[in-house]
């Protein structure tokens, strides 16, 4: 590689792989049992959402399994394959006309690499609302895994009526007394099952047609103000802490947007086999436009990226 020096050189990996969920650590697995050099950037820690996530139940394999569980069991199999992992966030990266793909990170460092895949999921949607940013944090949590346990025999809302507002939520019944769910609309946006299991809990409320106007607390969650869309009747209900489940947005604000790898709401752009339009850079994961964004899904997705990156290196010659 003639613009690298020695020192360089040594930092040359067949696959970086930006997220170290389950697209990303998956993407590992394959492209490492390959024996390809591999390293994982991830800024948080190995897992992605399944760290944030209580007990999944629709994993093949596993009748019940704690999210944390997973990702370690996953990100344990990455690495005793010989793949690295580097605790550190990606700025930004280029194509370089040797067709080395340099990418940058926070520490700072620079990776210089044969394929790229981008496995960086999604990050929650905030309601927007007064009191939302001022009470994050007493109260207001976007991880009932890490605080459902701060609530026992409390009175606590759930808002949104997706598949992660009504999983958490039936984590959430463990601690809490009172739960309320709200949901915007007159229907779920999860399966029957899903529901069926937190309807069956003691303690939950249903409460439909009705969104989240204020959370309301001097130095701590104390209630909500909410609206009923149809009567338009608003209400305060008393609660200790609101934990917001309304979708996601790609996290793909790293990639230069004259690269046009994204689409109007700025999902990264992959093709059915995973690559994008830049040779050797391929997408995996919730961070790309899929129906559904589940584990299973995320991880057939780095399946094929990463078994897609080893052909593109056996292809180079
Ligand atoms: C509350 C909740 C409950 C859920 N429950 C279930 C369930 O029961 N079953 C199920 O199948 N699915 C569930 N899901 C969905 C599932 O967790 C996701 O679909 C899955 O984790 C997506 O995997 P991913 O690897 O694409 O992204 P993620 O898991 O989001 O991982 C992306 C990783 O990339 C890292 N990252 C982002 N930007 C950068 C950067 N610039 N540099 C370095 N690293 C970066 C992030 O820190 C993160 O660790 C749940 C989701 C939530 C939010």
């Amino acid at each position: 590689m003639k613009n690298l020096t020695n020192k360089n050189q040594e930092k040359i990996y067949d696959v970086v792989i930006v997220g170290g969920g389950p697209a990303g650590l998956t993407a590992a697995i394959y492209a490492a049992r390959a024996g390809l050099k591999v390293i994982i950037l991830e800024k948080e820690v190995p897992g992605g959402k399944m760290v944030k996530t209580a007990e999944v139940e629709n994993y093949p394999g596993f009748n019940s399994i704690l999210g944390p569980d997973l990702a370690m069991r996953m990100y344990e199999q990455a690495t005793s394959l010989g793949a690295e992992f580097e605790y550190d966030g990606v700025l930004h990266f280029t194509k370089r006309d040797d067709n080395l793909f340099e990418v940058h990170t926070v520490q700072p460092n620079t990776f210089y690499t044969k394929t790229l895949i981008i496995a960086t999921g999604t990050l929650e949607n905030k309601l927007g609302i007064p009191g939302e940013d001022r009470l994050y944090g007493k109260g207001v949590s976007y991880c009932a895994v890490c605080d459902g346990a701060f609530h026992k025999g409390g009175d606590v809302a759930v808002v949104g009526g997706g598949y992660s507002a009504l999983s958490e939520g039936t984590y959430l019944t463990a601690f809490v007394k009172n739960l309320y769910v709200f949901v915007r609309k007159d229907h779920f946006k999860a399966d029957e099952f899903q529901v069926s299991l937190l309807k069956e809990k003691p303690g939950v409320h249903f409460i439909m047609n009705t969104v989240v106007e204020e959370i309301i607390g001097t130095d701590k969650v104390e209630a909500i103000k909410t609206k009923n869309l149809i009567t338009g009747e608003v209400k305060e209900v008393k609660v200790q802490a609101v934990f917001p489940y309304i979708g996601s947005k790609p996290i793909t604000d790293f990639i230069h947007s004259e690269l046009n790898l994204k689409d109007d709401q700025g999902y990264l752009k992959v093709n059915a086999d995973m690559s994008t339009i830049i040779p050797g850079l391929f997408g995996a994961g919730d961070v790309r436009e899929v129906p559904l964004r589940q584990i299973a899904i995320a991880s057939g997705d780095g399946a094929l990226a990463g078994q897609m990156a080893v052909e593109y290196i056996q292809n180079l010659g």
